[in-house]
């Protein structure tokens, strides 16, 4: 950041960018080297490579041991879990959701040919708002799919309630929440089951992978036979079925990771730490928090524009920072709801959604994880506070807005 003294000086109109290389959202993290290649050595000796393999059987120890949930079965990824546990409970007609969270959530139910409806979110948290869904609940609607996002937990008591009292599924996507809690007790074990994603870009991955739990026997039971093209023992087969499995080398890169736990949250709390010390300074940001009173990941670092304030749109603030290899993510711009095929089969779910859209004009994601460095997270805050500083300027650069052009002259 050195080299930032006039707006010239920035890579979007000809300057040095500010990294050599590119910093993502979400770069993986990744646990001790040499203890995963004795692993996948392990793996190619015994060659047993799929199949409820050795890995996988004590993956799935470990993370319900680690959660307190009775029953932990791993998958090929989250968006195959939340199909599987979506099939195994059962849901038909209409299932309300946000319609901010990435569209595997949505899209779980539509592939199976379930209507997603879709619930606004509560400002400050961005869960899901419980006091919207009654208005949305019809004879059709079977159950609720609340969504932990940023790994914070959704108000999951009024979530319980609602759910008893209108006799609907209640089940979570906790694909951000692995490692975090909600009222002293890990996320994993609240409805009838909760996915968590084990993707590359999440705060524990096994590359691809995912996981449902619940507490529920019979749940877990129907849950395995799926996964597993509905087989029990050999050649018999005695339900629908997919193949959802988890391979021995995931399961082992899993189990590798989970010994880093402790490293990366405490990596990943020190760098929110110091985003949020300078970004609480900053005017028209706001740094979405991570509940302090509960184990969290701090895996994400989310931010909202406010344009109106920073004198800058969250997307030519985007257009800046990936010019200086700052790859700043919008999320989930522009939002489920106006993405095919939800656009046209519910043209007008907007109305309904304005805290959703003006999330999805406002809200941005910052790298971090292990890759990010104490160093790059400084520079970055300091990018960040360039900007702002020369907010009107930049923004009168990059966009024609008229009003923009107005207010500079005035
Ligand atoms: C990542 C993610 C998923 C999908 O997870 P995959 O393992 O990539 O299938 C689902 N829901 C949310 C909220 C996610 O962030």
């Amino acid at each position: 950041m050195r080299n930032k003294i006039a707006t010239n000086d920035l890579a979007v109109f000809g300057g040095e960018p500010c990294f050599s290389n590119k910093l993502h959202v979400g770069c993986p993290n990744i646990g001790d080297e040499q203890a995963m290649f004795r692993r996948f050595h392990e793996v190619l000796e015994r060659r047993w490579l799929s199949n409820n393999g050795p890995c996988v059987q004590e993956l799935e120890e470990k993370l319900a041991a680690y959660t307190g949930v009775k029953h932990c079965v791993i998958t090929c990824n989250a968006t195959v879990a939340l199909e599987l546990a979506i099939r195994a409970l059962g849901l038909t007609g209409e299932v309300i959701l946000p319609s901010f969270t990435f569209i595997a959530t949505a899209h779980a139910l539509q592939w199976q040919e379930i209507t997603p409806v879709f619930c606004d979110v509560d400002p400050l948290t961005h869960t899901i708002d419980p006091k919207r869904i009654e208005q949305l609940i019809t004879p059709r609607t079977t159950g609720i799919i609340g969504v932990h996002l940023w790994g914070r937990a959704c108000d999951v008591e009024a979530l319980a309630e609602i759910a008893h009292r209108r006799k609907l599924k209640l089940l979570f996507d906790a694909a951000h929440a692995f490692g975090c809690s909600h009222r002293g007790k890990m996320i994993g074990g609240f409805g009838r089951a909760e996915i968590f994603s084990f993707h590359a870009t999440k705060f524990f991955n096994t590359s691809e992978g995912g996981a449902i739990m619940t507490n529920e026997d019979e749940l877990a039971h129907r849950l395995r036979l799926m996964r597993n093209f509905g087989f029990e023992g050999v050649d018999n087969v005695v339900y629908l079925g997919t193949n959802g499995k988890m391979n021995e080398v995931s399961a082992a890169m899993g189990l590798t990771n989970l010994e880093s736990l402790p490293a990366f949250i405490r990596i990943n709390r020190s760098n929110y730490e110091l985003y949020w010390r300078f970004i609480k300074k900053l005017p028209g940001i706001r740094l979405v928090s991570h509940n302090e009173e509960e184990q969290s990941n701090f895996q994400y670092i989310v931010l909202e524009v406010d344009e109106s304030v920073a004198g800058i749109s969250r997307d030519t603030l985007i257009e800046v920072m990936s010019a200086e290899n700052v790859m700043a993510r919008r999320y989930f711009h522009p939002g489920c709801h106006r993405m095919e095929p939800y656009r046209s089969y519910y043209p007008n779910a907007a109305l309904l959604l304005p805290n959703t859209e003006r999330l999805c004009r406002q809200v941005m994601s910052l790298p971090s994880g292990t890759a990010t460095g104490a160093d790059a997270v400084t520079d970055i805050c300091a990018l960040l506070k360039f900007c702002l500083q020369h907010a009107l300027e930049i923004s009168e650069r990059l966009t024609d807005c008229p009003r923009k052009k107005l207010a500079l002259v005035a």
